[in-house]
């Protein structure tokens, strides 16, 4: 387990082609780059195919690499409005979120949409004006109407304080400066300001354990796996847990399989602690919403709005 402080949360927002996918892509290649004595991860899994196929189910929603002796978890967001209620549940997943921004589009009514929910959640921001290599790119103006937007939507004083890194994310490059020509040939201001900027997860991993299951993906392997963050305490492989369902009953299940990520990958891991986002396999009718808590000490959480039709599944 990485303790708490080396651990960072974060969603990535954007209106869509502003760069989210390409920018995790560069995030994920130049990650390893940064660490002593170990080997690049490479994008492409060579390994075998089947395991390629397993990776990808998770690797939509949830990516984590690693910079120097941090763990950063990157969590998807949807890029349409229609997904409005699981946006909100990633929200509540992660400490931060980097709003990637056009540098030369600005503001558009996704990013609108999308910071409003990271403003409401009381998230850290950090603003990211991408593709600064388009000749027509204005980052200047972008950044007028990008404060503009986080006054609008009232932003607290903090969120207003948000830091800015100019990056073009098909070139892998970045810097704190708003010069195309200033770019260094990496992302390193991205991964420092993620760092210093986003809170670590405070949770306790004394108490009992609970966990709210705050996504689902389905992998024909595994079955139904439940994605989200230890709320608090710690939980184990193998271990009885009770899931108290949405309508307050409860039943008695077993953490069969437990994944932390790396890279794009699923890794199994023993165990995780609060803070930490994992993957669950193993428990036959888990549904979103649902908590799987400490059979001693059953406690549910806040109930979960779900509001997408797209969450059935058979
Ligand atoms: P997403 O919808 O936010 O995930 O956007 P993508 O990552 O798929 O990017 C959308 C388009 O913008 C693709 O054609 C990318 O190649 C392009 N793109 C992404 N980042 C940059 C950048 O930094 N500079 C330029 N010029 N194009 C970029």
């Amino acid at each position: 387990m990485h303790s708490r402080e080396h651990i960072r949360n974060i969603a990535i927002i954007a209106h869509v082609d502003h760069g989210k996918t390409t920018l995790v892509d560069k995030l994920l290649q130049q990650s390893g780059t940064f660490r002593d004595h170990e080997t690049v991860q490479e994008r492409a899994m060579d390994s075998n195919d089947l395991e390629r196929e397993r990776g990808i189910t998770i690797l939509a929603k949830n990516t984590a690499i690693t910079y120097k002796d941090y763990l950063i978890n990157i969590v998807d967001t949807p890029g349409h409005a229609d997904f409005g209620g699981e946006v909100e549940r990633i929200m509540k997943m992660v400490d931060g979120v980097l709003l990637v921004v056009d540098a030369y589009e600005g503001c558009m009514p996704q990013t609108k949409f999308v910071l409003r929910k990271a403003l409401e959640h009381n998230l850290t921001p950090i603003v990211i004006v991408n593709k600064i290599d388009r000749p027509a790119a204005r980052p200047a103006e972008v950044i007028d109407e990008v404060l503009d937007l986080f006054i609008e939507l009232g932003a607290n004083d903090e969120q207003l304080e948000f830091p800015v890194v100019y990056a073009s994310a098909l070139n892998g490059t970045s810097s704190m400066e708003d010069d195309p020509a200033k770019q260094d040939d990496n992302m390193m201001a991205i991964y420092d300001t993620i760092v210093s900027h986003i809170p670590h997860p405070t949770e306790n991993v004394e108490e009992p354990l609970q966990f709210l299951v705050t996504l689902m993906d389905y992998n024909e392997y595994l079955g139904r796996i439940a994605i989200g963050r230890v709320n608090r305490g710690v939980i184990r492989q193998g271990q009885s847990v009770t899931v108290i369902m949405r309508d307050g009953k409860s039943k008695t299940a077993r953490i069969e399989k437990l994944f932390g990520f790396q890279g794009l990958k699923r890794v199994e891991t023993e165990e995780a602690g609060a803070g930490d986002i994992v993957a669950i396999a193993g428990i036959k009718d888990i549904n979103i919403g649902e908590t799987i808590a400490d059979p001693n000490n059953p406690e549910a959480l806040p109930v979960l709005k779900i509001d997408e039709p797209t969450l059935q599944m058979t």
